[in-house]
């Protein structure tokens, strides 16, 4: 059943959407998830503890790659330059290649450096803490670029051919936004028509923002190849094909500019009758957006690590800036106000980490399912990174708001918050905005309901399978409701935890009140619940705040283990537990005390022009963006 057939509520546009993303979801549950059993109100400790922590061996697989890094990127780059210029120079890119960083997550066997995904995201989080330009060079490459569908969905003959020129230093990059298709792949208008021998495909359309597009030697191109009938109805078919640079037909009109990461390579592609070779295509007809949201699970790891780094940057300046600047008397960091930011940085950092690496650990030992995890990790990172450079602007005050190179002509250290801030705001929107990481969480977060009791509220299912979901909702729902209420994790449940223990123990409470509330909703809106987002986004945040506080008391623990005598982890996971809490709550209480219905109709009024008289004052836009004079 698709999930657009329950809703009769839906424009057919609307279910064309849905219809696409529901096609290329995973629709099976083969492993286990500690989000997805949280939603379902089973707080699964044994899946969240022990903290998978990285082995010695690959720990120092990873320091000793970083330390060369490290050296390399001090020595070669400098962030500011590469933002004024907006160039990152050829020489580091060149020495990028030759300590093996186009090929960090490829396999040994094809010349590559074979990081684990923990170790690839150690490096990404340093150098997105020094030059954020350079980070996404890397992971638009590595992450969503050629490499990791290449590893995950491409044929032998395919990873023979491009695998060893990364190793050379070959840069990729992915190719799906056009202009009317954003967070919407159902609209895409590029397509990609097989020759009357199926020996090639040729694909027409444009791009836009592709990263590394304008230098890549290779990319992932996402194209509509024709529809086919299933079940006596049209499905849409998009297909990914790697296309090698200098194809005939390939056009760059464009290089963007941007408001940060000022120094990557992005722009506008061209493909007009651009042929590719059938052996070009990944995975198979059709299985392109599959291909790009299971790339996804893993490939969205880098950016939580990205934020992970700028945010440790964040709280190395504050915690110095809060001691040396005094104010009225007293060094800033001791002002409440700033007290409260520095401890917030150091909690909310802890967690990130905590989140990031433990789902980055489970890619790499396998036998977990960690697109819940993923998607959470990208949404909290991206989200509270953002808050953490705020206020480490607020903190630095006008220095703050003044260029690293400014200060630094002043004589004064040149912390560039404002390049970091600029920077990082770009996490919120790529690889899936917040909003539809809300929407993607709560899809699978609804998924095991919509299994059992979807056919009851398909109008077009038939009596057979309306009944077999009316038996397995009576035989599951009562119990399962009961349970819900039932307290299953009181002491010494948790007692192994210590102090932490009664975080730990909120998490199992409210993992019940979430699956109950989450229930109730679905009771209360049918079908329609897919409309109140805001709920939904409330619900996906409160799930996303326990997975985080399990995470970082279970990283504590670990923490604790390995050295008896260090309590500091503990005090940052007990203090971003309690500040967690406050959210949970307050999320809860958005669920029935909202003002989301009269927004949406103060909205609709304003889209209307109803409050256009509040713009008079102002300059009125020319309907061009305040295009001036030419
Ligand atoms: C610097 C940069 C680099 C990029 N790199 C790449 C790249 O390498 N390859 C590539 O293919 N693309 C790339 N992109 C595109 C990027 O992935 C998109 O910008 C992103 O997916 C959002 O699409 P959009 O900008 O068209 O926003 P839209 O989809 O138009 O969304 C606009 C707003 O509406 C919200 N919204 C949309 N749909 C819904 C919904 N159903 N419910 C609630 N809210 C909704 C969004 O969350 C957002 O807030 C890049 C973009 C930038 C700016």
């Amino acid at each position: 059943m698709s999930v657009s057939d329950t809703a009769k509520h839906l424009t057919e546009k609307e279910k064309d959407s849905l219809d696409v993303a529901e096609g290329a979801r995973e629709t099976e549950w083969k492993q286990p998830s500690f989000v997805a059993q949280l939603f379902m109100g089973r707080f699964r400790t044994d899946l969240i503890s022990p903290y998978p922590n990285q082995s010695p061996e690959d720990k120092a697989v990873g320091d000793e790659f970083m330390g060369r890094l490290e050296t390399f990127l001090k020595a070669n780059l400098d962030p500011d330059e590469a933002d004024k210029t907006g160039e990152i120079p050829k020489k580091v890119l060149d020495g990028l290649a030759k300590l093996g960083c186009w090929a960090m997550k490829i396999p040994k066997e094809y010349g590559g450096l074979g990081l684990t995904q923990v170790n690839y995201n150690r490096a990404i989080a340093m150098v997105a803490s020094y030059c954020g330009s350079t980070a996404v060079w890397l992971s638009a490459h590595q992450s969503i670029g050629v490499p990791q569908p290449l590893k995950l969905f491409g044929s032998e003959a395919q990873k023979k051919k491009y695998f060893p020129l990364f190793a050379k230093g070959a840069i990729s990059a992915f190719a799906l936004t056009e202009p009317i298709v954003g967070s919407d792949p159902a609209q895409m208008t590029t397509t990609a028509e097989p020759s009357p021998d199926g020996k090639t495909w040729t694909i027409n359309g444009s791009k836009l923002w592709c990263t590394n597009g304008l230098v890549a030697d290779v990319m992932v191109v996402m194209a509509r190849t024709p529809a086919k009938m299933v079940n006596g109805k049209e499905k849409k078919q998009i297909t990914a094909f790697i296309v090698d640079k200098g194809t005939k037909g390939m056009e760059y009109p464009t290089r963007c500019d941007f408001m940060g990461i000022r120094a990557i390579q992005n722009g506008v592609i061209n493909f007009k009758n651009v042929q590719v070779p059938t052996e070009n295509m990944l995975w198979g007809e059709g299985l392109g957006l599959k291909l790009a949201l299971i790339t996804l699970n893993t490939g969205r790891l880098t950016l939580p690590a990205a934020s992970a780094g700028m945010s440790k940057q964040a709280l190395q300046i504050a915690r110095k800036w809060g001691k040396e600047r005094v104010q009225w008397g007293q060094p800033i960091g001791k002002h409440e106000p700033g007290a409260v930011r520095i401890s917030n940085m150091a909690a909310s950092t802890y967690a990130q980490e905590a989140m990031t690496y433990y789902t980055s650990a489970l890619v790499d030992r396998g036998g977990a399912d960690i697109r819940l995890e993923a998607a959470m990790a990208k949404l909290f990172c991206s989200e509270a990174s953002w808050k953490i450079i705020d206020d480490l602007m607020q903190l630095r005050g006008g220095r703050g708001y003044e260029t690293g190179p400014s200060l630094r002509l002043r004589g004064e250290k040149g912390y560039a918050v404002e390049r970091m801030m600029r920077d990082s705001r770009i996490n919120r929107i790529i690889e899936g905005t917040s909003e539809i990481q809300h929407l993607f969480i709560a899809r699978e977060a609804l998924d095991k309901h919509m299994s059992l009791a979807g056919d009851l509220l398909n109008p077009k299912a038939p009596m057979g399978q309306k009944l077999k979901a009316l038996v397995n909702s009576l035989l599951f729902y009562p119990f399962w409701y009961i349970r819900m209420w039932l307290p299953t994790g009181i002491w010494p449940c948790f007692a192994g935890y210590g102090s932490l223990g009664k975080h730990m123990r909120f998490v199992e409470r409210n993992s019940r009140k979430l699956a109950r509330t989450l229930f109730h909703q679905m009771v209360k809106f049918g079908p329609k619940l897919e409309r109140r987002q805001m709920i939904l986004g409330r619900l996906v945040e409160v799930g996303t705040e326990l997975f985080a506080m399990a995470a970082a008391c279970s990283k504590a623990m670990a923490v604790e283990k390995e050295n008896p005598d260090y309590q500091c982890s503990r005090e940052l996971a007990d203090t971003f537990c309690r500040q967690a809490k406050i959210r949970v709550y307050q999320h809860f209480l958005g669920v029935c005390w909202n003002t989301d219905l009269n927004d949406g109709k103060i909205s609709q009024k304003a889209m209307d022009g109803v409050y256009e008289w509040m713009e008079k004052g102002i300059i009125v836009d020319d309907g061009q963006g305040f295009k001036g004079k030419k």
